[in-house]
């Protein structure tokens, strides 16, 4: 992927604010952070989406959330933190290099990170149950 930015980024070939990195992952500042210290978790290897993860990097990721999650909490002192990684353009991924999304949050730091929940039948989840275990 020669054309990736965040391929570019996470190999340290363009410079990031960078506040953690290891063999695997580089997890740099977001440029338009939704809260002080949003931050990405970015693969050094090139994966579109959550689709294409090898496990390997899946079961390290959670790691390097809980351990820059750790950092946040101790340097920032966030009072809370969302991840978020979105998969797909209707899923508002806006790059398609995997990405994990951490955002800390703050008391009336005014972020509306969320859903509109639907009020769905014993039923309908049983139906949707089935169409996934089919
Ligand atoms: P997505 O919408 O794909 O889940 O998230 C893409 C994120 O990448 C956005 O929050 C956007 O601000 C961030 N972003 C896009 N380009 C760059 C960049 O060149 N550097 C950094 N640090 N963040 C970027
Ligand atoms: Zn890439």
């Amino acid at each position: 992927m020669n054309d990736c930015i965040f391929c570019k980024i996470a190999k340290g070939e363009i410079p990031s604010k960078t506040i953690y990195e290891d063999e695997m992952f580089r997890v740099i500042l977001d440029l338009g952070p939704a809260t002080k210290g949003h931050a990405l978790i970015l693969p050094k290897e090139h994966f579109a989406n959550l689709y294409e993860l090898p496990d390997n990097y899946a079961e390290a990721l959670m790691k390097v959330a809980r351990k820059v999650g750790l950092l946040m909490k101790d340097k920032l002192s966030c009072d809370g933190l969302n991840l978020v990684q979105n998969n797909g353009e209707i899923a508002g991924q806006t790059v398609f290099h995997f990405h994990m999304h951490m955002i800390p949050r703050y008391e009336g730091d005014g972020q509306v990170i969320g859903w509109k929940p639907g009020e769905p039948t014993g039923e309908e989840l049983e139906q949707i149950q089935s169409e996934i275990l089919a």
